[in-house]
């Protein structure tokens, strides 16, 4: 487990300082399949294996933004789940946690598909175009 660094919390400025610092990492060796990050409240959870990748990985859209910048797959990740903790501080996790799941339940019913039920959800759709936007910034600042 660990906090972010100084370093890391000025660079991750898609979230507050404030939401950054609270943030507690934890790298582990199983998650979900398909799941290569899970953000609960303040703590989230990396996959170890997330390096070596999966070819159904939730996360695919953003290691394609990633790769056209110079923001690694790993920065883009740990950048998305810092959205949630933004969101789960937002709400409060009880919250967060019970329009996550209607949404995806919701979701599910009309599209019939686990992959773009997820990515529908909207605390998913905010983290997504957040994060495109923080990888494009720092596509520019390193063009200066
Ligand atoms: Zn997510």
């Amino acid at each position: 487990m660990r906090r972010l660094t100084p370093a890391e919390i000025e660079a991750y400025d898609l979230v507050s300082p404030q939401i950054a610092r609270r943030v507690q990492v934890q790298r582990t060796p199983l998650l979900t399949p398909g799941c290569s990050g899970l953000t609960i409240g303040r703590l989230v959870l990396i996959r170890n294996s997330h390096y070596t990748s999966s070819s159904h990985d939730p996360h695919l859209q953003e290691r394609a933004t990633a790769a056209e910048g110079n923001v690694s797959a790993r920065q883009a990740l740990l950048a998305h789940e810092l959205v949630h903790v933004e969101q789960y501080a937002r709400i409060g996790v009880r919250r967060f946690l019970w329009r996550y799941l209607r949404e995806y339940f919701g979701n599910l019913l009309r599209l019939r598909s686990h992959k773009q039920a997820y990515r529908a959800i909207s605390f998913e759709v905010e983290a997504r175009t957040a994060t495109a936007a923080w990888s494009t910034r720092q596509q520019s600042n390193s063009d200066h």
